[in-house]
């Protein structure tokens, strides 16, 4: 099966079309949650990801925009991005959003936004928490965004530790042997220094991988947020992959 496993699109419709147009066929999306929140395009993300094959998870923008975690931990721009998202989701996109899973168990893989061990929040930054956290899921290897970085992280068994890699973006690489965190990056809101759309390729019968870039028309998603009077930081931001 061909899985394009997609993360953090954050309402950014021309960045998800971007990806789309680029994955080729496929089978079924993953999707690892934070659908809304910062973008222009909520309901028509939400809706456009059900014209496919689909297992979709939430994320912590999904669940701000629900109302089910409080704006706190959220900077001043991400808390107004997603007041205005909760009043401009339809009442049916709320309810799909509500109704979203926080992790799953899906042909021998572990799927979560955030971490296997607190699915919603916790940001797998650095090796030292990814460490812990390998402890907190079963299967080989388990898919996060949340940190909108593309990143793999690999476990040394014999020390018991992990390290990290950045993707190579060159092609499909084996999973395995050793257990690994795999991070597919942000579709809608890429923060690793390139504003391209970031997503994954998974064939599961062969046991690859392959992290992909596409670059959208940011321009395009910039007016939007601007016609929504969104605040000017997030605007900016798209087009600095920061
Ligand atoms: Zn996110």
């Amino acid at each position: 099966m061909r899985c394009l496993v997609l993360s953090d699109i954050h309402a950014n419709r021309p960045a998800l079309e971007a990806v789309l147009q680029d994955a080729g066929s496929f089978d079924i999306i993953w999707c690892l949650g934070d659908l809304v929140g910062y973008g222009p395009d909520p309901n028509e993300c939400v809706e456009r990801l059900q014209d496919f094959n689909l297992l979709c998870l939430a994320g912590n923008h999904d669940w701000a925009a629900l109302g089910k975690l409080g704006l706190d931990d959220f900077n001043v721009d991400a808390r107004l991005a997603s007041r205005w998202t909760r009043e401009a989701l339809t009442p049916q996109n709320l309810e799909y959003l509500d109704n979203l899973p926080t992790n799953l168990i899906q042909e021998g893989y572990t799927l979560a936004h955030g971490s296997p061990r607190e699915p919603v929040w916790e940001y797998l930054l650095d090796a030292s928490i990814a460490t812990i956290n390998f402890r907190y899921f079963q299967t080989d290897v388990c898919f996060v965004g949340h940190t909108h970085i593309p990143l793999i992280f690999i476990l040394n068994d014999k020390r018991g530790r992990c390290y990290p890699i950045t993707p190579p973006f060159s092609g499909p690489v084996q999973l395995g042997p050793h257990r690994m965190i795999v991070n597919p990056g942000s579709v809608g809101q890429p923060r690793d220094g390139d504003p391209r759309a970031s997503y994954a390729i998974l064939d599961t019968e062969a046991g690859t991988w392959e992290h992909r870039r596409v670059a959208y028309p940011v321009e395009i998603t910039q007016e939007r947020m601007r016609a929504r009077n969104l605040p000017r930081r997030l605007i900016e931001r798209l087009a600095l992959g920061r």
